[in-house]
């Protein structure tokens, strides 16, 4: 498969590199230049197969041959067998025609690990047979350095660096990735706030001398592999519900935009979606834009589902891409308004486009706490703040109750334990692999906010 740009202006390349540049030399995103499909009976065939059995299904044709299709089968079986559940994203029901996809059962507790795990197996893949090595550098605010962290520790192809906000992270997230003594992990608080981190590590990717010389890659949601890996949930969801003989609704929490649009995707290849519900809280840049056509940044605001405090969603140059009919002329002018006035505005043909597909809803934080306890008391199921933002708008906006409607669970309660004992008057507990995470030895050092400084800290910790 070779894959482009969506700024037109960078050169197609392979999966590989794909996987190791994360950003196009452009400054776009890459993406496949077709969307492979899968037929009805492809579809209904897979009935009864493993996730790892559809997983390699749905993902093979965008990787193999250049990575041989028995490698690619290994290294999906290594990536899942970290999940603590069988069918490794098990669905419950919440209500009649009404499902919940737990995404949580990773080692880090988030949907993020899906796709982490499978990442870092494949950077070790392509690493080692190229005997190369990189350096893995990241800002977090949550959930994305721990999973980042679990996928590479121990690993000698990469070290990481993960910069987080001295002491603006629960406790329960920094202690995940705090705890993880491996050699190849240095975990950073930076004294600032996560603005502070993004912009640190964006001027490090935007030294290029320095970039070269660390062999410097990423991991966040814009690399095209995270963004395939959640494909396949899409699928094993709507088979388990009856596709393609019936067609399915999901309802996805939604920040940088990675997992709402990896349904997009499964829906192009051919899966029988009907709505694709886009729930933002009230960092709601997407629930605007969904509705007016003006994608303008605003200011965040912290909330008690942290993970979408985001105005800047950079997945949706992807979807900008594929509804003005692949133009990158198109997405670099987008992209230079976005850089000048901090706003575009998308015309009314190709917001009707994304509207065939999608509808949005912004989620206050009472409506929040709200759903957490509605859910807690028609079903005993006690549900994180993230997944309260899905489920609210999947009830909210839910037209046709004869489709089966899928909100994502995108994070486990005990992530965000005091939003939920808030509400519910229950602690949720960590799972027994974590359960002592709070006597756990923390290693982590503390640094200003100050470039020469984060550089001088890599050098010497390499
Ligand atoms: C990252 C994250 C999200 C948002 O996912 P995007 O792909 O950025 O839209 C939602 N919920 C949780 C718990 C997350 O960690």
């Amino acid at each position: 498969m070779k894959y482009k740009s969506t700024r037109g202006k960078a050169p197609d390349l392979n999966f590989e590199d794909v996987l190791l540049s994360g950003l196009a030399r452009d400054g776009g995103l890459y993406l496949p230049e077709s969307w492979p499909q899968i037929s009805e009976a492809e579809i209904r065939a897979m009935r009864g197969k493993s996730y790892q059995e559809i997983a390699f299904q749905v993902m093979s044709p965008y990787v193999c041959p250049e990575i041989p299709e028995a490698d690619f089968k290994g290294l999906i079986e290594k990536a899942y067998s970290t999940f603590r559940h069988e069918a490794v994203v098990p669905l419950s029901q919440l209500d009649s025609n009404e499902w919940m996809l737990e995404l949580y059962h990773g080692p880090t507790l988030a949907f993020k690990d899906v796709a982490l795990q499978l990442l870092g197996h494949l950077f070790d893949y392509v690493l080692t047979k190229r005997s190369e090595k990189i350096t893995i550098v990241g800002a977090t605010s949550g959930d994305t350095g721990s999973a980042a962290i679990d996928c590479v520790q121990g690993r000698a192809c990469a070290d990481i660096f993960m910069l987080h906000p001295h002491g603006r992270v629960s406790d329960v997230q920094r202690r995940q990735m705090t705890t993880v003594l491996k050699n190849n992990v240095h975990n950073i608080a930076i004294e600032g706030d996560f603005d502070n981190c993004q912009a640190l590590v964006k001027a490090l990717f935007n030294d290029l001398e320095f970039r070269d010389k660390i062999r410097l890659s990423a991991v966040n949601s814009i690399n095209w592999a995270r963004v395939m890996a959640q494909i396949v949930y899409y699928f094993t969801a709507a088979v388990a519900l009856g596709s393609p003989d019936r067609k399915v609704s999901f309802s996805v929490p939604t920040g940088n935009f990675g997992d709402v649009y990896a349904g997009y995707i499964a829906k192009q290849m051919g899966l029988s979606i009907d709505r694709l519900i886009v729930a933002t809280n009230v960092n709601d840049i997407l629930s605007r834009t969904l509705s007016g056509g003006e994608y303008k940044v605003g200011k965040t605001i912290p909330t008690i589902s942290p993970s979408m405090d985001i105005q800047v969603s950079s997945n949706f140059e992807r979807l900008l891409f594929n509804i003005y009919n692949g133009s990158g002329a198109d997405v670099r002018h987008l992209m230079e308004n976005l850089k000048q006035s901090g706003s575009f505005i998308i015309s009314s043909e190709q917001l009707d486009r994304a509207k065939e597909t999608f509808d949005a809803l912004r989620v206050a934080e009472n409506e929040t706490k709200s759903t957490i306890a509605e859910v807690y008391n028609s079903t005993g199921q006690i549900i994180d703040p993230h997944t309260a933002v899905g489920i609210h708008a999947a009830r909210q906006i839910r037209q046709n109750k004869s489709v089966p409607m899928i909100s994502l669970s995108t994070a486990h309660p005990a992530k965000f334990p005091e939003a939920v004992e808030d509400v519910t008057g229950i602690h949720p507990a960590l799972p027994a692999h974590m359960a002592d995470l709070f006597d756990r030895e923390e290693k982590f050092d503390i640094l200003p906010n100050d470039l020469g400084a984060l550089k001088k800290y890599i050098l010497d910790h390499l």
